[in-house]
């Protein structure tokens, strides 16, 4: 029997099959966790809702973070379909192109607002949707971070200031779900390239450093991030909350 039986999750954030939601995704169905998945926008269906059903799923939802009413929608369906939740994987972010490059001086007022609402916010706005449903279950909560929320990484600019935004209020999330079995936790993930990354300028630099200096002298996989994803959103990790965990081949230990 699979470590995940019986229990139901939602996925945020699986883009293709490159998307490290969509390695997190079967790693849980594989221990037998039945699944739901969001996709954001029309043109993203057809590539969502084929990987979806090929691991059995029959809820594959729209959902743009930035639209309170789709968040609502998502969550009277899990409502009503199972009645109750164990896990959300929020994989996911967003910061315009032209953000992501330069110098971070340069970041402009909305760039800011749109990273920060679909990177941070949301985090925020899908746990207050999940609390009900997750209610002494107990529930697990995942999210995605990367290393440039707590040093300068260049060209990851307004995207780290996103992400100590994000790791902050997993913290405060822990705190506030924690009398309620819920558990908040973020993996901060070495670079991969998939299709978010692909959107930093110089990205391959930062993987052949990372090889270069990392401890494990490698970078990391989906399917590394995966099996620590299923390690939070399991029992085996029942007294683990508000935890920032590394999946970085080490990267983040290095001095010079
Ligand atoms: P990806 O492009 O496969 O996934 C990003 C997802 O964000 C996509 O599915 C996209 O649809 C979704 N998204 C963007 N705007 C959205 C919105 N308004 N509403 C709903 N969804 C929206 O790339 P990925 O690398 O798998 O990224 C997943 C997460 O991992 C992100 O939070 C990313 O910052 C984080 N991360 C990635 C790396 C890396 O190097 N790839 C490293 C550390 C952390």
């Amino acid at each position: 029997m699979g470590l995940l039986e019986g229990k139901k999750g939602i996925i945020f954030g699986v883009a293709n099959e490159r998307s490290i939601a969509w390695a997190i995704a079967q790693a849980l169905n594989k221990e037998g966790m039945e699944l739901a998945f969001s996709y954001a926008g029309e043109a993203l269906e057809s590539r969502v809702r084929p990987l979806a059903e090929s691991i059995g799923a029959k809820l594959v939802l729209p959902c743009d973070v930035t639209d309170d009413a789709q968040i609502d929608a998502v969550f009277d369906t899990l409502s009503k379909e199972w009645g109750g939740l164990d896990a959300l994987v929020h994989s996911l972010a967003f910061a315009k192109k032209e953000e992501l490059k330069g110098e971070f001086v340069n970041t402009s007022r909305e760039g800011f607002k749109v990273a920060l609402d679909v990177s941070a916010y949301s985090l925020v706005a899908l746990a207050r949707r999940a609390m009900p449903l997750m209610e002494g279950r107990p529930g697990s909560i995942i999210t995605l971070s990367y290393y440039g929320s707590e040093k300068v990484i260049q060209n990851y600019n307004v995207m780290g200031v996103a992400k100590a935004a994000l790791e902050a209020s997993v913290r405060y999330l822990a705190a506030d779900l924690g009398a309620k079995n819920i558990r908040v936790n973020t993996i901060s993930a070495g670079p991969i390239k998939t299709l978010a990354a692909m959107g930093i300028t110089g990205f391959k630099s930062i993987l052949d450093q990372v090889e270069a200096k990392a401890p494990l002298k490698r970078n990391v996989t989906q399917e590394d991030v995966a099996k620590t994803a299923l390690y939070l959103l399991s029992d085996l990790s029942s007294g683990v909350t508000g935890e920032i965990i590394y999946v970085d081949a080490g990267f983040n230990i290095i001095g010079f």
